[in-house]
């Protein structure tokens, strides 16, 4: 679905440009749930606004679909850790957002709008402002938000960070959930070795440098099975990645 082919990023910080990617490559196949790790600064907010399309590399191409990727496009959801919420409009009126601004009818927007509020479990709380929200629920706004538009790749960066650890465990099991359901392509970005291993069919452990480089790539055709999080392989991969990301070996 997704190929970066020898790409190529540099942001000018000063004088100097600081090279993130330097003839990098990477394939993404439809359904995957693509999990990006690794230390601040390595690189990974940059990868998803190169795959959104928010940010153009210097050099090389990303297609998507066998289409070279030049713009944003509307099959893209992204999602950011802050929300990006419209403090003056109501959980409704953040859900509707999207489909509004791509003129689609009010009839068939309103029906779209009241059933992911339903299935995100918003419907208690369609009339409040995201200030009377909790973190959780604001993250489940822009999820909805994000979905109503039936993307066919998800981008998000860090969604969960910002939440406390049941909330958090209960916005994985609905990720896992969506993805499941909805056979979207999906590329996460999560400081959380747990929630990789838990969210990811492949992970991909990047490493500071520059050129940032991939140093681990872990396949898990486990995840979503139920129980996954108690067994000995859940342990192994996570413990195996913890070691990637120390920089030493895995024992
Ligand atoms: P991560 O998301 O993994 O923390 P980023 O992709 O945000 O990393 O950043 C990668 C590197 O690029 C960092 O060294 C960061 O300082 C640098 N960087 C990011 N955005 C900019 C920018 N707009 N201008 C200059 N340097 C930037
Ligand atoms: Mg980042």
């Amino acid at each position: 679905m997704i190929d970066v082919a020898n790409c190529d990023l540099a942001y000018s910080q000063g004088a100097l440009p600081v090279k993130v990617y330097s003839d990098f490559n990477l394939k993404i196949d439809p359904g995957e749930s693509l999990v990006l790790i690794g230390p601040s600064g390595c690189g990974k907010s940059t990868l998803l606004y190169l795959l959104s399309g928010l940010l153009k590399p210097s050099g090389g191409e990303i297609r998507i679909w066998g289409e070279p990727l030049r713009k944003t496009r509307q099959k893209t959801a992204i999602i950011l850790q802050e929300y990006g919420l419209f403090p003056w409009l109501n959980v409704e009126q953040n859900v509707r957002l999207g489909l509004k601004v791509r003129h689609q009818p009010k009839k068939v927007y309103r029906y779209i709008v009241d059933e992911m509020i339903h299935k995100m479990g918003l419907t208690e709380v369609k009339h409040h402002f995201p200030s009377q929200l909790s973190g959780g629920q604001k993250q489940r706004v822009a999820l909805a938000r994000a979905l109503t538009l039936k993307p066919d790749l998800l981008l998000m960066d860090e969604p969960l960070s910002a939440l406390d650890a049941l909330t958090r465990e209960r916005l994985q099991k609905l990720l896992l959930e969506i993805w499941q359901e909805q056979k979207l392509t999906t590329v996460l970005v999560t400081h959380s070795i747990e929630e990789a291993v838990f969210l990811g069919s492949r992970i991909l452990v990047l490493k500071n440098g520059r050129p940032t480089q991939i140093v681990g790539e872990i396949f898990n055709p486990q995840v979503g099975q139920s129980g996954y999080r108690q067994t000995s392989e859940f342990f192994q991969k996570a413990s195996y990645i913890r070691s990637l990301l120390e920089g030493g070996s895995a024992e």
